[in-house]
């Protein structure tokens, strides 16, 4: 090519424009597209294939032999041209012959060619066809050609939808690896099946139009989007609900990296001087990229794609005005929703009757998104590989979380076999529903209390549902994470009141607002992120709540008032040392003071208790429990900071178990030391609501667990099997001489003697 690359590439386009707005019928577009990118590339040979009946069909081509053309017919994955299909990938050969899947045909007549470069035709993230160049002499393509073999293509993917020349439907199926059945797993974070179709948090970006009609416009667009993005990375930089923990720094680094790229944004540029518009040029950027990382085929430098993919999606949607998540636009139908990872706030956004499933790339167990996910009853799995090459919007899928699966495009014979297990499933739900009115005694004739935690107006209706003793734990911060604004004392008394009410004669905890860590609100962000490199460990809840004595205050008056003429349970969270207590208390006090003045109605009683989730508060307990009515053990914090293990870290995600000597050993002592004190003592982190987890508290004497609801039927049921003396026995011993594996000792215990656990 002698012109400047822009200018040459414009040129193409320009020619191509033409055809395009011609009024030549699509065979003829094809066959002049063919003539003017072999010309334009001094290419003797320029081929166009396009899906037909599940091949691809050599629909025009200039140099082949023209009785090839609809008779030469290649099987995705076939030769390579095949093979760029089912890869969706570019392929760019000095020596055809060479590639392992090169196929000859001979009614082409390609014998004499040597060097070949293929890229696919995409049409919604498909490749619907491939479009090639083959020379005599063998030599590589320079970028310029390729980029001008991909432009072309997405032309040719407009003028396909356009045209219509793709069946949509096969458009939409494809290659066995895209269209027939895949199963991709996962981590349990949420058991559970659920049926529904594919939908991204954050949608893709179709491009529908290739041809930019004003090129400074295009360059402004970009410019703009950059900026944007720029200051949306760097304000991500600052919120801890970014892919909490500790890879999200890794990540922003990247991201950061990317966004900053000098040379990213003067590719998208030169892109744009050759005439696409700014989605265009992105993608067709994006798409050299893909090709180039590819070919240097590093692990980690397929991770970095990934953060390029996501950035680049993210550049896409500023660019189009896509600024909402697939939330904002609402679910249409049963949904299996994808994401890499998700706020909590973003995941109750989401409608939860159409709401089926969770597939995230990162997760872990107890990050709040999950908790969340648990009291919505949504299955979700976490660390999930592969997803963005095996799911498109829209697949069907079948989520077996319980067992970390996912079936994506699934035949209608194991649909069927699905549906008999969700049927099976629901039966064993019915049969916990029928123990709602059974009260949870051992078989040694002990009340357990199984109660239940809730965050939301919605959950109450569970209390009724299940049978639980009451609400254990109520997250307020729900509310706060749901608005965008800090909610008003009137709402927040509406909402207390509303939750009493509903609760009836069952007692609820109210836990005042735990937010930071990962439950970051808008509100606060800045304030949070200032501060805190390691939110988990930082300014929040109660300490936040100290210091905004605001926020408390209003809090503390909407639950005194909501709770006028009843009791009222108020817990701590994340209390570190007793005089934070007792601090927290005071603003409680200072309003009773306050309303008894105003001769406002009071509650009956009100009690007060703390949460022990911070390991330093157990060296103090016999200063502080005499101070408590209550004391709750929230094992999802308090397994973090005893292991040191970010609880929504994927990567710790599965390395440290619950059912470890340290844990239990712990929670054994903190039980004894408050043995005669009076005060009662409950767990109420996920811990509690798994069975065998659950076994092992009650074996190490914990009488009261707050549970996510769904896990209260399958509680009542253990508990009505357990022998406590035998139980407590059997954990001494464990205890005492601890094998490597707990867990499995306590299975076979269970084993042994029909107590179902799983
Ligand atoms: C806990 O930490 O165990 C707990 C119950 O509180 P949260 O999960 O809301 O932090
Ligand atoms: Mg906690």
């Amino acid at each position: 090519m002698v012109m400047t690359a822009a200018a040459a590439a414009r040129q193409i386009l320009m020619r191509l424009t033409e055809v395009m707005a011609s009024r030549m019928h699509a065979q003829g577009k094809l066959d002049q597209v063919v003539e003017i990118i072999g010309e334009c590339l001094s290419s003797e040979v320029c081929s166009i294939y396009l899906l037909r009946e599940g091949m691809l069909e050599l629909f025009a081509t200039r140099g082949l032999n023209q009785s090839a053309v609809h008779v030469t017919r290649m099987a995705i994955g076939e030769g390579l041209t095949g093979q760029i299909a089912r890869k969706v990938e570019t392929l760019n050969l000095a020596e055809a012959k060479a590639h392992p899947d090169f196929q000859y045909r001979p009614e082409t007549g390609e014998e004499k060619f040597h060097s070949f470069a293929g890229v696919p035709i995409v049409y919604r993230e498909r490749a619907v066809g491939v479009l090639c160049v083959q020379h005599v002499e063998p030599r590589r393509y320079e970028d310029v050609e390729i980029e001008a073999l991909q432009t072309t293509a997405m032309v040719l993917s407009e003028l396909i939808a356009n045209a219509e020349l793709v069946d949509e439907e096969e458009a939409l199926g494809l290659t066995a690896e895209q269209s027939g059945p895949q199963t991709l797993a996962g981590l349990t974070l949420v058991k559970g099946l659920g049926a529904g179709f594919a939908v991204y948090h954050q949608p893709r970006v179709e491009i529908t139009q290739v041809m930019a009609q004003d090129i400074e416009a295009e360059r402004e667009r970009v410019y703009r989007a950059f900026d944007k993005m720029r200051e949306q990375i760097d304000s991500l930089a600052s919120q801890a609900e970014f892919g909490v923990g500790g890879e999200h720094e890794e990540v922003l680094e990247t991201y950061k990296m990317f966004a900053y790229d000098e040379g990213w944004s003067r590719r998208i540029n030169e892109a744009i001087d050759s005439g696409l518009t700014a989605e265009a040029a992105i993608e067709r950027v994006q798409q050299h990229t893909r090709m180039r990382m590819r070919e240097i085929d590093d692990p980690l430098l397929a991770d970095r794609m990934h953060d390029l993919e996501d950035l680049a999606n993210r550049l896409l949607r500023i660019v189009a005005g896509q600024v909402g998540t697939a939330a904002s636009q609402g679910l249409r139908r049963d949904t299996i929703l994808i994401a890499r990872n998700l706020g909590p706030a973003e995941l109750l956004e989401y409608d939860k009757r159409r709401l089926k499933g969770v597939i995230l790339e990162e997760g872990s167990l107890t990050a709040h998104v999950v908790i969340v996910a648990r009291a919505m009853n949504v299955p979700v799995i976490g660390r999930t590989k592969g997803v963005r090459t095996t799911i498109r919007e829209g697949d069907e899928i079948l989520l077996d979380a319980s067992a970390g699966s996912a079936i994506v495009r699934p035949l209608p014979q194991v649909a069927d076999a699905f549906q008999a297990r969700f049927a099976k499933s629901r039966e064993k739900q019915a049969a916990y529903a029928s123990l709602r009115d059974v009260e949870p005694f051992t078989r040694c004739g002990t009340r357990i209390q199984v109660m239940m935690n809730a965050g939301l107006r919605d959950d109450m209706a569970a209390l009724a549902m299940t049978g639980a003793d009451g609400v254990g734990l109520f997250r307020t911060e729900f509310q706060f994470l749901v608005s965008a604004t800090l909610p008003q004392r009137e709402r927040q008394t509406r909402l207390y009141r509303d939750v009493l009410d509903a609760a009836g004669d069952k007692p609820v905890i109210f836990r005042t607002v735990d937010i930071g860590g990962d439950k970051s609100v808008p509100y606060l962000a800045s304030e949070i992120a200032a501060q805190d490199e390691n939110p988990a460990m930082g300014w929040r809840a109660l300490r936040l709540a100290l210091e905004r004595e605001g926020l408390m205050k209003i809090q503390a008056r909407s639950l005194l008032e909501a709770a006028a003429g009843r009791t009222l349970y108020v817990m701590f969270p994340m209390v570190s040392e007793p005089w934070e207590f007792d601090a927290a208390k005071q603003v409680f006090d200072e309003q009773i003071a306050f309303l008894r003045a105003q001769r406002k109605r009071l509650p009956e009683s009100v009690r007060f208790g703390a949460m022990l989730e911070v390991p330093a508060l157990a060296e103090v307990l016999d200063l502080l429990l005499p101070r408590l009515s209550f004391l709750s053990i929230g094992t999802n914090d308090l397994t973090q900071f005893l292991f040191a293990a970010d609880r929504a870290n994927p990567k710790l995600a599965e390395r440290y178990d619950w059912l470890s000597p340290s844990i239990l050993r712990f929670l054994r002592r903190v039980m004894q030391s408050s043995i005669g004190s009076g005060v009662d003592i409950g767990v109420c982190g996920e811990m509690g609501g798994r069975r065998l987890e659950a076994l092992a508290l009650m074996g190490i004497g914990y009488r009261r667990l707050s549970i996510t609801p769904a896990a209260v039927g399958p509680i009542k049921e253990l508990v009505r099997k357990v022998d406590l003396a035998e139980l407590s026995a059997a954990m001494t011993a464990l205890l005492a001489d601890p094998s490597r594996n707990l867990r499995a000792e306590l299975a076979a215990w269970a084993d042994a003697r029909d107590i179902e656990y799983d």
